[in-house]
């Protein structure tokens, strides 16, 4: 439910509706703009007499809501999330580039990946240091190891780092040393995972899961609102389908109807939607055409030899071919970069 309180009505009015719905044992999520102010009602509230609210000074009108998600629900808050990570922002009318290989691998490798790809453009480091793989028999990351180098190369270049994390294990650590904090397409329902990452103070970069529903997504970053960390960033990376040319397909659509569905930032990884290098400009592109807040790309120096994804990951040279059409698109939209 929510209630729709006159933009001009006063802290007085707004603190007798809360204190009614608070009496009755329900949440509240107060979102306050220039033009609006939006009370939110999280809880059981098929019982809340609409007629009684609407006696209450201020109150302009008290509205269902359909769907299960709340939080991340855009009539709950009309205005776009913007997330600051030092500097760099993420969502509204800014675009966001996370670039980096699959897996972090030496420290050669993740040094001078992050500096090409700040030159040319990028505002966030991404590199695996745990990694989720279809086998166990594949590299599975440098782990703690992983972390520090991806540290060093923060030092070196002052990009943000975004890194998966996989388990609770070490959440201590990637709150302490994590810009931003990923749940990867296999995560996306580990609920237990995402209460946890709930009450950390870090962004919650949240990969939409290979069969999960627009609905389903949502419904994974309730879980971390409602945990209490409100900063979550969505990132569409394909979905599975009958096709098979291509590893994933990627759902365009998703981009405008989370966008209308959700005020928070969604991005794009044409890398893992495609699964080839040669898809990832044209579907870089089509995303920002279609309003996403920013990108995920895999680069690599020596894709030949990458110990994970080569076969999807771009070299400096192409990224930065990448981002020069990228601006270009993202002045159209009306974004920064
Ligand atoms: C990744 O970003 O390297 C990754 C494993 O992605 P996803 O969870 O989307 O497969
Ligand atoms: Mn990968």
């Amino acid at each position: 439910m929510i209630i729709v309180m006159n933009p001009k009505c006063s802290e007085d009015e707004v603190l007798k509706v809360k204190r009614e719905l608070e009496g009755k044992g329900l949440g509240i999520h107060l979102s306050q703009g220039e033009t609006f102010c939006i009370i939110g009602v999280l809880g059981e509230t098929r019982a809340i007499d609409s007629n009684k609210l609407l006696r209450f000074q201020g109150v302009d009108k008290v509205l269902k809501v359909e769907e299960p998600y709340k939080k991340a629900n855009r009539l709950f808050k009309p205005e776009d999330t913007v997330i600051d990570v030092k500097g760099s922002l993420i969502g509204g009318n800014n675009l966001a580039v996370m670039a980096g290989p699959c897996s972090v691998e030496s420290e050669e490798q993740i040094i001078e990946i992050a500096k090409s790809v700040k030159e040319s453009g990028a505002t966030f480091l991404r590199g695996g240091a745990f990694k989720p793989r279809t086998s166990p028999y594949s590299f599975q990351g440098l782990e703690l190891e992983g972390l520090e180098l991806l540290k060093k190369a923060r030092k070196a270049t002052g990009l943000p780092i975004v890194t998966e994390i996989m388990s609770t294990d070490y959440i201590d650590v990637f709150e302490r040393d994590v810009d931003v904090i990923q749940v990867g397409a296999r995560n996306m329902q580990n609920f237990d995972l995402l209460k946890q990452l709930g009450k950390t103070s870090k962004p919650i970069l949240l990969k939409r899961g290979l069969s999960a529903t627009i609905e389903e997504w949502l419904m994974s970053a309730e879980y971390i609102m409602a945990a209490g960390n409100e900063n979550v960033i969505l990132c569409e990376r394909g979905i599975r389908t009958f096709e098979t040319y291509t590893r994933n397909t990627l759902d365009l659509s998703a981009i405008p109807v989370v966008k209308r569905k959700s005020h928070l930032p969604v991005i794009v990884d044409p890398s893992h939607a495609s699964g080839y290098w040669y898809l990832v400009e044209p579907l870089a592109k089509a995303a920002i055409s279609a309003g996403a807040d920013g990108l995920m790309i895999e680069v690599h120096n020596n894709p030949q030899c990458a110990l994970s994804d080569g076969q999807q990951s771009i070299k400096p040279e192409s990224f930065k071919r990448v981002m020069d059409k990228v601006r270009i698109l993202a002045e159209m939209e009306g974004k920064k970069l």
